[in-house]
């Protein structure tokens, strides 16, 4: 019994360290899915041993399926000449759930940061310039996070790509729903500068 307990503690430490998880949500996920043994735990279990295996990250894009290369690689009908550079692939999956983009992406990995010396070598920006070149890319959408190093990176990204390709990046400014006395100084500013005419 000892050992089994064991496990059990193991698997809360385990789904602890998840993102949005801490120890609480941990125990009682862990709770509820053991009450739910048949129906819940073990297709879990398979499910994630079946992506474990089967999982990986896209040679082109870095995207992440289940194929070297991925399936909007893959799709002639994406091959716009548009390309969608984000930081991570939750945000193109954030792009591609508000499903109005319909050319390629190109993930990034991370920002530059002198900080953590994270440098273009370590991002995908060589493969990047590769892609503009190779892949008749006639526009490059910018859409980094609005951080300082999300900017720095976008910068550093339109300076290396030249004037032969449109570089563009995605306004900032006031949240659809946004209201503007909730907004920080920041987000009025940029979206003031932002405005366009109706
Ligand atoms: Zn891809």
């Amino acid at each position: 019994m000892a050992e089994a307990t064991r496990d059990i503690e193991r698997l809360i430490e385990m789904m602890a360290k998840l993102p949005g998880l801490g120890p609480r949500s941990a125990r009682r996920a862990v709770l509820h899915l053991i009450k739910k043994r048949a129906l819940q735990m073990q297709p879990l279990a398979e499910q994630m041993a079946k992506v474990a295996a089967t999982a990986r990250e896209c040679l082109n894009c870095g995207n992440i399926g289940t194929s070297d290369i991925c399936a909007i690689c893959e799709s002639e009908a994406r091959a716009t000449g548009e390309l969608c550079v984000v930081e991570d692939v939750a945000d193109l999956w954030a792009m591609e759930r508000a499903s109005v983009f319909k050319g390629r992406y190109h993930v990034l990995g991370g920002t530059l940061s002198a900080l953590d010396s994270v440098g273009p070598e370590e991002l995908r920006i060589p493969k990047l310039l590769d892609r503009v070149a190779s892949e008749g890319i006639t526009e490059v959408i910018l859409a980094l996070n609005a951080t300082v190093d999300g900017q720095t990176t976008a910068h550093y990204i339109a300076d290396r790509l030249g004037p032969e390709v449109k570089v563009t990046s995605l306004a900032q400014g006031v949240p659809i729903g946004g209201e503007l006395d909730y907004l920080d100084d920041g987000t009025i500013a940029a979206a003031l500068k932002a405005r366009r005419s109706y």
